[in-house]
C-alpha cells in the first residue's frame, strides 16, 4: 500500500468537510483553517453529513455521560477540527476529558503548523508544549504515529498521558480501513485487552462490490488504495466479528443508510435536505450503502451501553 496515497485521503476529508459545513450541513468555524475552499457535488455534501452528524452524536452522548475522568483517542486524525469545536461550542462536554488524536507524522507536522499559524485554534488549545511534530497541552494532545508499530503507538498514548483503567472512546473514522488486517486487528486486540473500560466507533467502506460483482475502486475517500482490509470486512456481520473476536462484548454495525433513516433526527435532517436542490437520491442509496457504522463496547457498565448503543 502507498502510504502517501492514504496521507493524501486527510486533505480529501478536509475539503469535503469544509464544503458542507460551509453550506450550512453544521457549523464549523474551523474547517476553513484546515483547508482551501472547492464546492463538492450535493451527493458527497450529504453524505458527509450523516459522516460527521452520526459520529458527532455518539460522540456527544460518551462526554456527556455522568462519570469522572474519559479519555477519547482519534486514530488517523487527519486535519479533524472536532476537538476545537467541542472546545469552543460545548466546553462543558470536555471537562475531565483528555483528548488524543494520531497520525502519521507528516500530517500532524501540518497540523502543528495550521494550528500554530491560527490565531482562533492556538487559542484554543491553550499553553502548549510543542516541537515540529507533536503538541501536548491541558486536554489534548497531538501525537505521530504510524498506527501499524503497535510498540509506537502504546508509547506515544503514555506520552499523552492516556490511562488504560480510566473509560476510553476510541474513534477510526475511514482510517482501519487503509491498514492491512494484520495491522488493524493487533491494534483492535490491544484496545480490546489493556483497556479496562472501552468503546470503539468506526466509520468506513464495506461491501466492495457492486451490484454486477464488479470491485468498487472509484470510490472517492479510497483514491486507489489498496482494497484488502474492505475484502477482509465486507459485510456488517465481519464487522462484528471482527471486533467481537477482540473481546467486545456489544457490537453494532449499521449501514449508512440505516443510519441516515433511523439514527439522525428526523427534523434536523428534513432541514439538510432543503440546503442544496438533490437529483441523485438513488445514487446516494447506493453510495451510502457502501459504508458503515460500528460501535464496539467492551466490558461496558450499564452507562456506556445506553451511552453508546445505536
Ligand atoms: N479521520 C480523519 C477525518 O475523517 O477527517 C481523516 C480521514 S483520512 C480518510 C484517513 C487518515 O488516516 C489520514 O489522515 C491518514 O494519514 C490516516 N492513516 C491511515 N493509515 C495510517 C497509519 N498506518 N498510521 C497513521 N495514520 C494513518
Amino acid at each position: 500500500m502507498n502510504d502517501a496515497s492514504v496521507q493524501a485521503t486527510a486533505s480529501d476529508a478536509a475539503s469535503c468537510k469544509l464544503s458542507a459545513s460551509r453550506l450550512g450541513y453544521w457549523i464549523d468555524p474551523f474547517a476553513s483553517m484546515f483547508s482551501s475552499f472547492h464546492r463538492k457535488m450535493p451527493l458527497i455534501n450529504r453524505g458527509y453529513y450523516a459522516r460527521v452528524r452520526s459520529i458527532e452524536l455518539l460522540l456527544h452522548r460518551f462526554l456527556g455521560t455522568n462519570s469522572n475522568a474519559k479519555q477519547v483517542i482519534v486514530l488517523g486524525a487527519g486535519q479533524d477540527t472536532m476537538f476545537f469545536r467541542l472546545k469552543t461550542m460545548h466546553p462543558e462536554l470536555l471537562k475531565d476529558t483528555l483528548y488524543v488524536e494520531m497520525d502519521f507524522p507528516m500530517i500532524t507536522k501540518s497540523k502543528v503548523r495550521l494550528c500554530r499559524r491560527h490565531k482562533a485554534v492556538a487559542e484554543c488549545i491553550g499553553e502548549v508544549e510543542t516541537n515540529e511534530i507533536e503538541m501536548k497541552a491541558q486536554g489534548y494532545a497531538l501525537a505521530a504515529a504510524d498506527l501499524r508499530e503497535l510498540s509506537t503507538v502504546q508509547e506515544k498514548l503514555t506520552w499523552a498521558g492516556i490511562d488504560p483503567t480510566i473509560p476510553t472512546l476510541v474513534l477510526s473514522e475511514c482510517v482501519l480501513c487503509y491498514m492491512e488486517p494484520e495491522y488493524s486487528q493487533p491494534l483492535i486486540d490491544w484496545f480490546g485487552s489493556a483497556f479496562t473500560d472501552c468503546a470503539i466507533i468506526v466509520y468506513e467502506q464495506i461491501r466492495p462490490h457492486d451490484a454486477f460483482g464488479q470491485t468498487m475502486v472509484e470510490n472517492i475517500s479510497l483514491r486507489g488504495c489498496d482494497l484488502k482490509s474492505i475484502h477482509a470486512y465486507p459485510e456488517p456481520e465481519d464487522q462484528h466479528k471482527r471486533f467481537a473476536a477482540s473481546g467486545f462484548g456489544h457490537v453494532e454495525c449499521w449501514d449508512m443508510n440505516r443510519v441516515y433513516y433511523e439514527y439522525l433526527p428526523l427534523d434536523e435532517r428534513r432541514q439538510k435536505e432543503h440546503l442544496e436542490l438533490f437529483d441523485e437520491l438513488e445514487e446516494y442509496h447506493m453510495l451510502q450503502g457502501h459504508y458503515c457504522l460500528v460501535v464496539a463496547v467492551k466490558n461496558a457498565t450499564s452507562l456506556y451501553m445506553s451511552a453508546l448503543e445505536l
